[in-house]
């Protein structure tokens, strides 16, 4: 068995060590509660055992922390102490413990009382299997009491048969809810759960009894309906079920929003096979996503072409960088009350000897879905406080040099590290430099990790700014805690603000919110003199826009700043 041994007597955890050495066990041993917490993270042993009494964090607190990692499947933990008295025992036991051994303790309890957890684990791992099996076997989604994954092929398989043998038309339905995954993180799995069992009852309220719907995967299900007379019926219940799923769900006092992007594929024009007709409905799904989610898309030839473009690119961005056809290109942001400029936002620009210019819009996402972005996203982040060094932009105390960052980009290892480094080799100011996240980051998985980061690069002086704010799923009390600067306004709400009183509502909000957090507001995507008045008139500081200019690259900009410099010399 491979053994996580923790005790913080190092005479002892010798003696242990040796003790299971012996016995035929693989030991890990280590000398304090976290390190037994990180090394179970690392590598989750069979068996844990722990000694109660450690400086810092003690044996039921890290028996404790370690039941909150790993709620999947249940490994065993052994406490070790010297007095095991009855609260004790209940104290340990609550905590997650599953016995005790009290010390002194001889070679043979050891081994024996390991024995014992063996054949426990022994079995319950048994049932873990025969459950997994009898859910393979059985139909049903013990979840949402929907058909599961594997009871849906088989039925697939059987209904297309019988589509070709009776010349029917049979229509395929893929859904995956729209930003699921961000729900669980913030609320909990509990709440996850919930949500999809609600869910469930919507879709199937949708349908007619004969219609065959399944859940094939954590947020994702499938319909199929046997006999239908045309496409158009198949989209009519799509739209039916975005209007369901547009309902708030009520759920344990939290009100929860979600959307659903849909794919649709029909038997015969899409697709012949089973295979042929899920991987159809997969990618209409997908497109569905892309433009903008909450909607539904039917397949078609194009989306073919699409995805082999996917493909194509995402081959020639390996060679990017290598063969220097990535650029940088900087947009300036401006007080837009005295109208001069307090920063430039770097954006990452493709130029392929093939496709041509590539827009970062196609690319980042391609880099991203492939971890191609924290080379390209390193190499930005170098360029840009080079670039911004040379144009001498840290001597002003208000400018800025933003850049995007991806969170694949937050989770290196050394990021805060490589950051410094890349400041202390430029010698550029960090009060220069700002980094863009999304709210999506922020407000998403791996808070802790994110916050972290986030907190020392604050506190050495880079500004952080939030992104698209307005599109993603914030929490305010969880905003209030991360050291944030800057808060960029969607451009989606400052394009509508003219057309669509929500949307001015909205960017009203965000700018009073902004206000109160103390922050910096940038409305982005300026395009009108309308828009800027509008803005002007609700307080808004700064902006970025077409209006002021585009996105412009390296050369231009230094005759730009150029010409600048010279009318701030004159004035
Ligand atoms: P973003 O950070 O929201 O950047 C603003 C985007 O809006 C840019 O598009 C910019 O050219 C465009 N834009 C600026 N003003 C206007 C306007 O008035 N009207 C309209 N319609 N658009 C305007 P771009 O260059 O295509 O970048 C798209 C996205 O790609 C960026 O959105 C950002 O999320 C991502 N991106 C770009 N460069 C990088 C990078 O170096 N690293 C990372 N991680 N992401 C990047
Ligand atoms: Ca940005
Ligand atoms: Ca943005």
């Amino acid at each position: 068995m491979k053994i996580l041994l923790a005790d913080d007597s190092k005479t002892n955890l010798a003696f242990t060590t040796n003790c299971l050495i012996k016995l035929g066990h693989e030991v890990i041993p280590v000398t304090s509660g976290l390190q037994a917490l990180e090394a179970f993270k690392q590598t989750p042993p069979d068996l844990v055992i722990l000694d109660v009494v450690m400086e810092g964090v003690n044996g039921f607190e890290t028996a404790k922390k370690i039941r909150e990692v790993n709620t999947k499947n249940w490994i065993p933990i052994i406490f070790l102490s010297a007095n095991v008295d009855d609260e004790s025992i209940k104290e340990g036991i609550d905590a997650g413990g599953d016995d005790y051994i009290t010390k002194p303790f001889s070679e043979t309890t050891l081994a024996s009382k390991i024995k014992a957890m063996q054949r426990i684990a022994d079995m319950r791992q048994e049932l873990i299997d025969t459950s997994n099996q009898l859910e393979r076997l059985s139909s049903i989604d013990t979840l949402t009491g929907l058909y599961n994954r594997f009871q849906f092929e088989r039925s697939l398989a059987q209904v297309i048969a019988a589509s070709e043998r009776h010349n029917r038309l049979m229509g395929l339905m893929f859904i995956d809810l729209d930003n699921f995954k961000l729900i669980n993180d913030t609320f909990g799995h509990h709440m996850g759960d919930l949500l999809l069992i609600e869910v469930a009852t919507r879709l199937k309220n949708c349908l007619r009894t004969e219609d065959f719907i399944a859940r094939i995967g954590g947020d994702e299900f499938t319909v199929f309906f046997s006999d239908v007379e045309s496409a158009e019926n198949i989209g009519q219940v799509a739209q039916k079920m975005l209007d369901m799923l547009s309902i708030d769900f009520y759920l344990e006092k939290h009100n929860i929003r979600i959307g659903a992007s849909i794919g649709i594929a029909c038997f015969p024009s899409h697709g012949t096979t089973k295979e042929n007709l899920l991987k159809h409905a997969d990618m209409a799904m997908y497109h569905a996503k892309a433009m903008g989610r909450n909607n539904y898309q039917y397949f078609n030839e194009e989306l073919n072409d699409k995805y082999r473009q996917h493909i194509n690119i995402e081959y020639a961005l390996k060679f990017a960088l290598e063969r220097n056809e990535m650029s940088l290109t900087y947009q300036p942001i401006y007080d837009i009350t005295r109208h001069i400029i307090v920063g430039l936002e770097v954006l990452a620009c493709w130029d392929h000897q093939k496709y041509g210019l590539v827009s970062p819009s196609i690319f980042i996402p391609i880099a991203e879905e492939t971890g191609m972005i924290t080379t390209i996203g390193n190499w930005v982040l170098r360029n840009a406080c080079e670039q911004a060094k040379k144009w001498n932009l840290d001597q002003y105390e208000n400018f800025k040099i933003a850049i995007n960052l991806s969170s694949h980009q937050l989770l290196q290892k050394d990021f805060f590290e490589m950051v410094v480094d890349i400041l202390n080799y430029t010698q550029l100011a960090p009060h220069s430099l700002e980094l863009e996240l999304t709210e999506t980051i922020i407000m998403g998985h791996r808070t802790d990790v994110f916050k972290n980061v986030i907190n020392k690069l604050h506190n050495f002086g880079i500004s952080i700014a939030i992104d698209d704010f307005g599109t993603g799923y914030s929490s305010l009390t969880r905003l209030k805690h991360l050291s944030i600067d800057t808060l960029k306004i969607d451009q989606s709400f400052v394009q509508d603000v003219m057309t669509d009183p929500n949307s001015a509502i909205i960017v009203n909000c965000l700018i009073a919110l902004g206000k109160n957090l103390g922050l910096k507001v940038i409305a982005e995507g300026i395009e009108t003199e309308e828009q800027l008045n509008f803005l002007k008139s609700i307080d808004c500081l700064y902006g970025q826009g077409y209006l002021f200019s585009k996105p412009i690259n390296a050369e231009n900009m230094d005759v730009f700043l150029k010409k600048l410099m010279l009318t701030k010399e004159n004035d």
